[in-house]
């Protein structure tokens, strides 16, 4: 019989849904774990019911409308799509009357029905509870109750087997929800348990695995360094010996405290670590020892391949996870749902590119057999780490390639680019030329070209970024150049008219903030096609700026912009070509990295007759030996720039230091010369008056903050002082020594740091010893790790748990190439359901922020 009064059911399905959101809120917005689909789905369906029942009420069919989309949205816009539902069930609920009337109703029923005197606690909460069940219910139903076959993205580890919901909790604040980061969770390292030694064996000096008996665990204090020395003493059948840990920062009573309990006497140990003999008593010691409690009870007790094979797992660990708890759970997931899952990379990938399968691999570097097969399980994994970001690339740049109406611009020498060669002062160099002949060929093909042209400062690439667009401009197109500071389109600007102008083209320049008339006719022109070429900053990308037909786009110091601005720019024209330029090169595993939808050039030799900058750090105590030597140069006639760096990012503190060094420089040291000030504060007129004084010579310094960092180019400065070295980063600093060297006299840069670590001295050698932009951005990577090295913008770098961009460039390479081959043969991956469904659309979403061609 139908028991439910159509209000009592309302309201049920009211409190199910609500339980249902609830729950999807808990498990924040269903991540990227696939769960959505099953909540978005049982919320279509579930309003879908509604819908049909109750015709006349539109909210079901808003929220079922609501839902379809939910699975392929970013989550702020789950969260507002919750909160929407939210304010439509809650107008529901408003009506009290009702509700109390369906309780009533269903109480009655219940009691009838179960002769049963339990009524008054059908409340709320309880049709609430009944609702949540409900809804795990829906659930279970959705997913295959078989383990077997389901993703280990889209299981929470608390089914695995010896987790549960209790133990999930802990797993979940290291970051692993899923059966999938739970796998995911590589071990630090393996202790080699397969040079097992008997004590009596061992000799000062060896690396060195005992299995012995703890006999007693004491612990001292030493006075230095606050480091706490925790001895054990441990024996096996041949002889005893101290093992060490040391621990930092703990008192004794504490040390005793915290490891008496894990150490009991007794327990069967393995030590694993350096012999070394004591100096007084001769004893051998095993040092600063990893320990691993084999059993707690004494004897010769069975110990199971699991925790004393070969090689055996060291995890990081965290409070309340213990290591023989965490490779039993990996080694219950391995074997429940890693062993039945198809290896989503194909076969034909795999034997190309000599890969294991992807069990073999997970089992290999959690408990490979031999250092080989962990060494081959390592390779497949930061194969597929590499591989899913090259696919995501490869993919991209095959959808840009694919769109219709692509430009292909007829590059004949024309006359354009004959009398502006003519009018140069100097030959391009043989670099210049070849990545010219490269950008020719991508614009006179009918696909856009999206290339990254790489130069070390001073290199030329502006020579070329023109030649690129007399191409377009000989062809009736438009050309836009974004820049990242005011001071560097200024200086773009002031070049190209220079070049340009003699052609009979017309050049303008749009910034922040420019007069209102004068804006407006800039944004007219090109509008009507009467200016050609347009250089600014970001008001380039802003709404009313339209062009007559953009052709080609040129983005200068590229990595300064993110990917939005980019597509922005792209989108004021019909598909047009891109050259995007650099004078931060990157090394070329990471512009693979990240770029790999790009095509780069690199401008690899210097215009002829540059003599290296000579770069010396001095201390700040050696100031007065620095300032002579500027003054040197100064009476020469030459210039220079004083820089200070970015105080905690901010330019108002910089500013301020550098307008108080300025006051005091002007009637100190340099109080026969004549001093600019340039910062970030100024209004952009003051900023062009005290450049262009600087351009002319009026000023014989220029104080200034990083300002001047990319771009500037006055050939007559030979002195770059540089104040605080050490806080910059190598390649900032290398682009603030390009300042200098611009013309043909030596030039110098001063680096001021008081060097207070080795590190620091290292690192700012590197800049004296060369003044090869890649060797520094190489070492740069080497010393601060990718995600450092490329700041902030770029930083949208997967995880790469296990792969080294430094490292790993065959891998890359081949991930590379695999990617290309497979997107070509197959776009949209078709054929391969479960590399999208792993590569593409579970991180798309965290991987949009990727370097694109925009
Ligand atoms: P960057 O690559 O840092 O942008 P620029 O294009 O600003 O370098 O060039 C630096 C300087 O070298 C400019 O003054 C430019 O005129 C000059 N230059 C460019 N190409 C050559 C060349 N082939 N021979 C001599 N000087 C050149
Ligand atoms: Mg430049």
């Amino acid at each position: 019989m139908d028991i439910t009064t159509p209000a009592e059911s309302c309201n049920t399905e009211v409190s199910i849904l609500r339980k249902a959101v609830a729950v999807e809120r808990k498990a924040r917005y269903a991540d990227f774990q696939g769960k959505h689909w099953t909540f978005s789905k049982f919320m279509q369906h579930r309003a879908g019911q509604l819908c049909r029942r109750y015709p006349l009420d539109s909210k079901w069919s808003t929220i079922k409308a609501l839902f379809q989309q939910y699975p392929n949205l970013d989550v702020a816009t789950r969260i507002s799509i919750l909160q929407r539902v939210d304010e439509l069930l809650s107008r529901e609920s408003i009506d009290e009357e009702l509700t109390k009337a369906s309780v009533e109703a269903s109480a009655q029923i219940l009691s009838n029905d179960q002769s049963d005197d339990n009524a008054g606690n059908l409340t709320k909460h309880s049709s609430v509870e009944r609702a949540g069940s409900f809804y795990n219910d829906y659930k279970k139903s959705a997913l295959p109750f078989d383990s077997k076959h389901q993703n280990p993205a889209e299981v929470e580890v608390q089914f695995v087997k010896g987790v549960g919901p209790r133990m999930a909790v802990i797993l979940q604040e290291m970051g692993i929800h899923s059966v999938a980061d739970l796998l995911r969770h590589y071990p630090r390292r393996h202790l080699d348990f397969q040079n097992q030694l008997k004590i009596n064996q061992l000799r000062p000096n060896m690396q060195a695995t005992v299995l012995g008996t703890i006999k007693s665990v004491s612990a001292f204090e030493t006075r230095q360094r606050n480091l706490g020395i925790l001895k054990i003493v441990i024996n096996d059948i041949t002889g005893s010996i101290i093992v060490n840990r040391f621990v930092g920062g703990q008192s004794k009573s504490q040390l005793l405290h915290r490891y008496k309990a894990s150490l009991p006497v007794g327990a069967m140990v393995l030590a694993s670590g350096l012999v070394e003999q004591d100096r007084f008593s001769r004893r051998l010691i095993l040092k600063n020892a990893e320990l691993e409690v084999i059993s707690e009870t004494q004897g010769t007790a069975e110990i199971d391949s699991l925790h004393a094979g070969r090689l055996v797992p060291i995890y990081p660990l965290t409070e309340g996870i213990g290591l023989r708890y965490l490779r039993q759970i990996i080694h219950n997931a391995l074997n429940t749902y890693a062993c039945h899952q198809v290896d989503p990379l194909p076969e034909k990938i795999c034997s190309k590119y000599n890969l294991v399968d992807r069990y073999t691999a997970l089992q290999g570097i959690h408990f490979p057999d031999s250092v080989e097969s962990k060494d081959r399980a390592l390779k497949r994994l930061i194969f597929d780490e590499l591989f899913a970001v090259q696919l995501l690339l490869a993919c991209r740049r095959h959808k840009v390639d694919e769109q219709e109406g692509a430009l292909a611009l007829s590059v004949h020498e024309g006359h354009f680019i004959d009398r502006f060669r003519a009018s140069l002062p100097f030959k391009l160099t043989s670099a210049q030329e070849r990545v010219f002949r490269e950008i020719a060929r991508d614009l006179s093909m009918e696909r856009p070209m999206q290339r990254l042209l790489q130069g070390d400062v001073g290199s030329g690439k502006t020579v070329v970024a023109v030649m690129t667009i007399l191409v377009a401009l000989e062809n009736g197109y438009q050309g836009a150049l974004m820049a990242p500071t005011e001071i560097l389109a200024e200086q773009h600007y002031r070049q190209f008219q220079q070049w340009l102008t003699p052609l009979g083209l017309r050049c303008a320049i749009l910034l922040g903030k420019q007069p209102v008339a004068q804006r407006k006719s800039i944004l007219q022109g090109l509008l009507t096609g009467q200016i050609h070429v347009v250089i600014g900053t970001h008001a380039l990308i802003q709404e009313p700026v339209e062009f007559k037909n953009l052709g080609l786009i040129i983005i200068d110091e590229q990595h300064r912009f993110g990917v939005m601005q980019r597509a922005k720019l792209k989108a004021k024209g019909q598909n047009p070509e891109l050259l995007t330029m650099t004078a931060t090169p990157i090394p070329r595993t990471l512009a693979l990295a990240f770029h790999g939808d790009l095509d780069i050039s690199e401008i690899d030799e210097l215009p002829p007759g540059r003599k290296p900058i000579v770069t010396q750090v001095f201390k700040p105590s050696q100031k007065d030996k620095l300032w002579h030597l500027v003054i040197e140069e100064l009476k020469k006639r030459h210039q220079a720039y004083i820089v200070f760096p970015l105080i905690e990012e901010s330019e108002a503190l910089a500013a301020k230091a550098a307008t108080a060094e300025y006051e005091k420089l002007k009637v100190g040291a340099f109080k026969d010369f004549k001093l600019g000030l340039m910062h970030g504060k100024l209004k952009s007129q003051e900023k062009d008056e005290v450049m262009d004084e600087f351009r002319k010579g009026e000023y014989q310094v220029l104080v200034a903050t990083t300002v001047v960092e990319v771009g500037v180019d006055v050939p007559n400065a030979t002195v770059m002082v540089i104040e605080d070295a050490e806080r910059f980063g190598l390649a900032q600093l290398h682009q603030l020594r390009g300042r200098v060297g611009r013309g043909c006299d030596q030039s110098y840069c001063f680096l001021v740091s008081n060097m207070r670590s080795e590190g620091i001295r290292q690192r700012l050698e590197i800049l004296t010893n060369t003044n090869d932009g890649f060797v520094i951005a190489q070492k740069d990577l080497e010393l601060r790790g990718p995600g450092e090295f490329l700041g902030t913008k770029q930083s949208g770098l997967p995880d790469l748990l296990l792969a080294d961009l430094g490292r790993d460039t065959k891998t890359l390479e081949e991930a590379r190439q695999a990617a290309i081959e497979l997107v070509k043969e197959d776009p949209e991956l078709h054929n391969y359901p479960l590399l999208r469904q792993e590569f593409l659309q579970s991180r798309g979403g965290q991987n949009t922020d990727i370097i694109g061609s925009g």
